[in-house]
């Protein structure tokens, strides 16, 4: 399908709006960044996901727009809770809370090469990671899942693994509320009880980095950020757990779609009304798996931490926690009107600017850390929300993939890039060939290009480039 592009305004075009679409589509962009591989439907999805009941202002996507399960991977939409609106977990994706951690540590770029390497080789023990392998922290059993489903990163905090400060820096400190762990299924219980504290497959990464460049050295030393300064940056989500309750509830959403009456371009976009039984169901377990990936990615940071502390004897002070594949419930003025809506941001990350009840206090003036994953071979960016983001307050979440994963593998061999990642001083983990050939840096848009469009979209602004020192992939 032809989807007809204007072009609003540099980074910024829209798709008109045409039955059976109920608002337009918004995508921030550039020539370059617009999802052209053949084969990707990322456009065609901004259209169907225009069609769900109760969607506001417009279906967005960010730069790092690409194909994904019924939504795009970089889409945002927004329903009105009061009004019909709808949820749908294809709009928040199968790694529920999926997100990325930035540490920030107390050792410069220099100081710390000649104890990289051991560093590189403690955090590639410890660090559990591939499909089967556990993670660090084994539960007891379900009634611990259940605590810690509610309780979040605070609840591993509780436990011994964290300090109380790390909870001022999380999304939501740490813990959605909502959630309802009698809505997660028994085989997802049974799948995250071993998982607590492990990074999953390939796209999941511990990253060690250095920053590179700093654009606005005030907000930088807000978050705790300086030239040259090593930072660990920690990417990935719900594992067995969000997957299943992802699966388990899309499932039901699609047997009660006629029961509501709801019509779809897409049967992946399976959704039902918010405030309906299953929406209600879901919304409850969507925050209980998110609280899972908030406390695995707590976990790792502890592992890192013990890392840093015996290899360089540095601390790791938390930047930021942000999920980029989340649905919440949030009030925004539309149409002159407050209204709450349910926004699902999948594959994009919330971006709030200066000012906004929601901060952490110590931020207040400077805006929400955005954290932009880039690639194990080129770069990452910190980013901060800006006043003026009519995407509800949402930017991108990483550069986004222009090769599937089996083009990936068609292109690039893992030894190879193995090699070629050491020969330009970037230390290499993999758990498998395979998965980090598929990660290769040629898989993924121009990071840089997609700061640059995000920041001419309004969406948010650069405060620090982050380059990579050692990665440990999944
Ligand atoms: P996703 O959540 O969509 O799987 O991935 C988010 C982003 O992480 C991707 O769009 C990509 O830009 C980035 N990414 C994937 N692997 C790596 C890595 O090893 N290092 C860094 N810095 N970024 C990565
Ligand atoms: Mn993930
Ligand atoms: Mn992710």
């Amino acid at each position: 399908m032809d989807i007809p592009l204007v072009e609003e305004r540099p980074f910024r075009y829209r798709i008109d709006r045409r039955d059976p679409m109920r608002v337009p589509g918004v995508v921030f962009a550039t020539p370059e960044l617009l999802p052209q591989a053949t084969g990707d439907k990322a456009l065609e999805q901004v259209v169907n996901v225009a069609t769900l009941p109760g969607i506001v202002r417009a279906s967005f996507a960010m730069p790092d727009v690409h194909w994904g399960y019924g939504f795009p991977i970089g889409g945002v939409a927004a329903t009105d809770v009061d009004a019909g609106g709808v949820i749908s977990p294809g709009g928040v994706g199968f790694d529920i809370s999926c997100g990325v951690r930035l540490l920030a540590a107390g050792i410069d770029r220099e100081p710390l090469a000649p104890k990289m390497r051991r560093l590189m080789d403690i955090l590639g023990d410890t660090i559990p990671r591939g499909m089967g392998r556990g993670g660090l922290w084994k539960l007891s059993g379900p009634a611990q899942m259940e605590d810690l489903l509610v309780g979040g990163a605070g609840y591993a905090v509780e436990h011994g693994h964290g300090v109380p400060r790390d909870l001022d820096r999380c999304e939501d400190r740490g813990a959605l509320p909502g959630a309802d762990p009698s809505h997660v299924g028994r085989r997802a219980v049974e799948r995250g009880l071993e998982q607590v504290g492990s990074l999953g497959s390939g796209n999941h990464f511990l990253e060690v980095q250095a920053v590179d460049r700093v654009y606005d050295e005030d907000t930088a030393a807000r978050f705790g950020l300086h030239d040259g300064q090593v930072c660990v940056m920690i990417h990935c989500g719900s594992r067995g757990l969000g997957h299943q309750v992802c699966g388990d509830h899309v499932r039901v959403m699609d047997q009660s779609l006629r029961a509501y009456g709801i019509r779809l371009p897409d049967r992946q976009l399976a959704c039902a009304p918010v405030v309906s039984p299953p929406g209600r169901d879901y919304l409850g377990a969507m925050a209980a798996a998110a609280n899972y990936g908030r406390a695995n990615r707590q976990l790792l940071a502890e592992a890192a931490r013990r890392a840093f502390a015996t290899a360089a004897g540095a601390g790791l002070d938390l930047v930021y926690d942000v999920s980029h594949n989340t649905a919440k419930i949030e009030t925004h003025e539309v149409d002159g009107a407050r209204r709450s809506l349910c926004v699902h941001r999948k594959g994009a990350t919330l971006a709030l600017p200066p000012g906004h009840p929601d901060l952490p206090r110590d931020l207040a003036g400077a805006g929400q850390p955005v954290l932009v994953p880039g690639t194990m071979g080129t770069a990452s960016y910190v980013m901060t929300g800006t006043a003026g983001n009519d995407a509800f307050a949402s930017a991108c979440h990483g550069a986004g993939r222009v090769w599937s994963r089996h083009q990936a593998l068609r292109r690039v061999r893992g030894e190879q890039l193995r090699d070629d990642l050491e020969s330009h001083g970037i230390a290499v983990r993999p758990s498998s060939w395979r998965g980090l050939a598929e990660e290769a840096p040629g898989a993924y848009k121009d990071i840089d290009a997609v700061a640059r469009a995000t920041e001419g979209a309004g969406l948010a602004r650069p405060v620090a480039r982050l380059v990579p020192l050692g990665v440990v992939k999944g």
